[in-house]
């Protein structure tokens, strides 16, 4: 029988972040995997001959520069590629480039409005002003405020400590987890388009909300929360794909001594007298292990490897009351020729294609997607983020051809009175590329190949229940010490030495590493043993 000191459930990003500090502060490590490769949603697949596919996730914008330097990911082949500012196109030819360069980006908006132009640096300087708080609680373990306990109280007071300085900004983070991204953006921006553009990222953020959604707002924060001045440079596309990333993080695990087995699935954990001694995988095959730790959603964590029979009912009616509900889809495509779009003026950016383009005609017509989507139909004008790897990268996709990656903010799990089936995916490929087309005429034409994940499919295939792509709503009643449940937050579970490290936990999803290194922190202080870096950054 295999013994281990940790044994892990799932080899996703998380899961291996974790693997690896653990491996470097001296414990014995094994990673249990469902699928024949590690990555969880953060993979590349040749899913078409020659061209390489971030099936899911396509963009890194969160990955901790922290994570990346403890763990030496740029030595072990995480490249970012740099590339030109994103766009985002109207019906009426006009259109917004983000350019990171303040001044040109102030001028795009006074395409629309004066005061919004005028506006801008005040919003980016509030932004900037409210982040790095933000910045820090990523970092932190959430707290039980409730237990009365002097070891939670004092947990709580040392992190109110090293929060002392936040001052009135209280009530700016308050309003960025409780307004909608809509009313935030309202306080500085008039003009629809302007607040399409920059509010239209709630719509792709996954679950069910939408710009006008009160709580939206903290979206907003997101593209924020990664320092882009350190070391290892800022986000963007990842050469080769986001399992880049993950095969990174593998080969440090492998050289750090932690196994990896994959192709097998844990089907239970082993609990005896109330503690996790390890696990049995659905081959019948067990592994021994004085922790256990699931990279797995809440849902699958309590109620699949845990079971209810271990569980209160009061856990057991936070589990099953957590949110998953999602809207999100992912539409990947081979073809003979990138998008072209009307609005795009090669000759101002200097470059053929922008790095991403975003689609969102106006606030109606995002609202009218998410009620379709709420309602159990497909939207007709859906919100889409679109990437063109290949564009940028030659090694995605044999020369002259293109990979063209979709992010899509409005379908709904399940079809009112049909199933999702061949006819019912090339009814929603049809409509994603004429949303396109309304910006690119013709580039329906170039589509050589389609990989079509309704929000059923990312839960078959990734093993995230409803499709959630951050393993459940991160809204303030489930985001710090409300995730993934009360009481539990903290990565530990009511099981003694069981874990989690995904992201269901603090802070979340995207892949951003941060709860499968928060994880192995509290792990390691459990164990007595010292964290191979420091606690913060
Ligand atoms: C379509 C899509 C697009 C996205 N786009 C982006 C993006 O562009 N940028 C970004 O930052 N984020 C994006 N995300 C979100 C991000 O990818 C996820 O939030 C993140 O990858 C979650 O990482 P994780 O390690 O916590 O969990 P996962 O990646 O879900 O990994 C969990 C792992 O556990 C395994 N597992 C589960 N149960 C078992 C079991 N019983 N036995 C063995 N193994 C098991 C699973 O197979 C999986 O590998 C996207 C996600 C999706 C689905």
């Amino acid at each position: 029988m295999k013994s281990y000191d940790v044994v892990i459930i799932g080899g996703g990003h998380n899961g291996l972040v974790c693997a690896c500090y653990l491996a470097k502060a001296g414990l014995k490590v094994c990673v249990v995997e469902r699928q024949e490769f590690v990555g969880g949603a953060a993979i590349s697949r040749e899913v078409w001959p020659g061209f390489t596919i971030s099936v899911a996730s396509y963009w890194m914008s969160m990955l901790q520069p922290k994570i990346m330097m403890d763990l030496d990911l740029v030595e072990n082949g995480v490249e970012v590629i740099s590339v030109p500012p994103s766009f985002h196109p109207f019906e009426s030819g006009k259109s917004i480039v983000y350019w990171s360069d303040e001044k040109r980006l102030v001028e795009e908006l006074a395409q629309f409005s004066a005061k919004d132009a005028a506006n801008y640096a005040k919003f980016n300087a509030h932004m900037m002003a409210v982040i790095p708080y933000i910045r820090r609680l990523l970092w932190e373990t959430p707290i039980d405020p409730t237990t009365g306990k002097i070891k939670d109280i004092a947990k709580a007071m040392s992190i109110a400590w090293r929060m002392r300085d936040i001052g009135a900004k209280v009530y700016d983070i308050w309003d960025l987890l409780t307004l909608s991204a809509y009313d935030y953006l309202k306080r500085w921006f008039e003009s629809d388009e302007v607040l399409t553009a920059f509010g239209s990222y709630a719509s792709g953020s996954a679950g069910l909300i939408s710009p006008k959604t009160q709580g939206s707002a903290y979206v907003l924060a997101r593209p924020y929360l990664r320092d882009n001045t350190t070391s290892v440079g800022g986000g963007g596309l990842i050469k080769g794909g986001m399992g880049s990333i993950s095969e990174a993080l593998l080969r440090v695990a492998n050289a750090s001594g932690v196994e990896v087995i994959t192709g097998q699935s844990v089907r239970k954990v082993d609990i005896k007298d109330g503690r996790a001694v390890g696990v049995e995988l659905v081959n019948g095959d067990y592994i021994a292990a004085n922790t256990v730790v699931s990279n797995a959603g809440a849902k699958m964590t309590y109620f699949d490897l845990i079971g209810r029979e271990h569980l209160t009912e009061e856990v057991q009616g936070q589990v099953e009351r957590h949110r998953t509900k999602s809207i999100a889809f992912k539409i990947n495509l081979a073809c003979s020729a990138l998008p072209r779009w009307t609005a795009y003026d090669e000759r101002r950016l200097n470059e053929p294609n922008p790095g991403s383009v975003t689609i969102a005609e106006n606030s109606d017509e995002l609202e009218e997607a998410f009620h379709s989507a709420q309602n159990g139909e497909m939207s007709a004008k859906p919100y889409l983020w679109i990437t063109t790897p290949s564009a940028f990268d030659s090694t995605v996709a044999p020369e002259g051809k293109h990979v063209v990656q979709i992010m899509g903010g409005h379908v709904p799990y399940t079809l009112n009175g049909r199933e999702w089936d061949e006819a019912s995916k090339k009814e929603m490929l049809d409509i994603v590329l004429k949303q396109i087309c309304r910006y690119a005429p013709g580039f329906d034409r170039e589509v050589l190949h389609a990989q079509i994940l309704t929000p059923k499919d990312i839960e078959e295939m990734f093993a995230m229940v409803d499709g959630h792509v951050h393993h459940g709503e991160m809204s303030l009643d489930q985001v710090f010490f409300r995730r993934p449940i009360q009481h539990y937050a903290d990565y530990r579970t009511p099981i003694k030495s069981m874990y989690m490290c995904g992201a269901a936990c603090h802070p979340g999803g995207g892949v951003n590493g941060v709860p499968g290194h928060n994880a192995a922190r509290e792990i390691i202080k459990d164990l007595g043993k010292r964290f191979p870096s420091a606690a913060r950054p």
